[in-house]
């Protein structure tokens, strides 16, 4: 299987970087262009409605869903007027009382579509097939790496 080849390959990169101990540098470093299974995938927590359809394309199991969410990220999705269920909550949990953008709940039993998305960028081989499947075009990617991350 090809990703499984390209996570082998990352593995014996990562392990070479850090027996050389070089210096990793402060900024992401570019990928060239035709290097497979390296790069950095962005979720936008404010388009992300936590579906769960890239996990369950994600060959690497590099993503995960925290079941907790917050009010900063429920007041920035609920400015998108295509999620009006983040508007309906968030009136009513104004309603409750005064909350700051810090305060976090955890997601009742039940409750679909609530979350805090999680990338594990060391497992992740970079396919690119969860921008592919994402129906809230929340993914995008740069060829970029951070090998401080990356190799911590
Ligand atoms: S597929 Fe898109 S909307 Fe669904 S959980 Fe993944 S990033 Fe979020
Ligand atoms: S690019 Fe997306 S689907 Fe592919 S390994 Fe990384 S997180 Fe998983």
């Amino acid at each position: 299987m090809v990703e499984k080849s390209i996570k082998d390959k990352r593995e014996v990169v990562r392990d070479l970087l850090k027996k050389l101990m070089i210096k990793m540098p402060e900024n992401p470093v570019a990928v060239p262009q035709h290097v497979r299974g390296f790069g950095t995938i962005i979720i936008n927590t404010e388009e992300c409605l936590s579906c769960g359809a890239c996990l369950h394309i994600c060959i690497s199991q590099a993503m995960s869903i925290e079941r907790i969410f917050d009010m900063e990220t429920l007041r920035k999705q609920a400015s998108n007027p295509h999620y009006q269920n983040r508007l309906i909550l968030l009136r009513f949990i104004e309603k409750l009382g005064n909350v700051s953008n810090e305060t976090r709940f955890n997601v009742p039993a039940g409750l679909i579509c609530f979350g805090k998305h999680q990338l594990n960028l060391k497992d992740c081989v970079f396919c690119e097939d969860c921008i592919e499947i994402c129906p809230f075009k929340a993914i995008t990617s740069e060829r970029l790496l951070d090998l401080k991350e990356y190799l911590d």
